[in-house]
């Protein structure tokens, strides 16, 4: 567990969240500032900083992931969504354990911001 990592907090249930979806190894929750009408974070309950600071060892959790999010995406009938992940502080990541967002109920432009 990461030290005074907010979403390994929410992982081991000491921080409350409004939980989607979980399973053995990932967790999925509703993001507390919605960018979209549905807004879920997807986590590895395993501390990982960043997709960068994954390793070879994190390649099956990695696909897992990927794989979770598509069921839950199906499981709520998203017909489009767009799934992110902010890797740095450059590119948006204000929280280091690694989470991809789950954005649909919205038109998406592209670029994004
Ligand atoms: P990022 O900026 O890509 O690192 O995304 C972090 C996301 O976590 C932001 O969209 C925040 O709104 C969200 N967030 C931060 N703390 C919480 C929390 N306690 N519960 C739910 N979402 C959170």
């Amino acid at each position: 567990m990461g030290a005074d990592c907010i979403f390994c907090r929410i992982a081991e249930g000491s921080v409350k969240s409004q939980k989607v979806a979980e399973d053995d190894e990932a967790l999925a929750f509703k993001d507390l500032n919605p960018a979209a009408p549905t807004h879920i974070l997807v986590i590895p309950k395993k501390h990982i900083p960043s997709l960068s600071a994954s390793g070879p060892e994190d390649k099956a959790l990695l696909g897992h992931l990927q794989a979770f999010a598509r069921d839950l995406a199906r499981d709520l009938k998203l017909e489009s969504f767009r799934i992110v992940a902010n890797n740095g502080r450059g590119a948006g990541q204000s929280v280091d354990h690694l989470h991809y967002h789950l954005l649909s109920g919205r038109r998406m432009t592209w670029p994004p911001g």
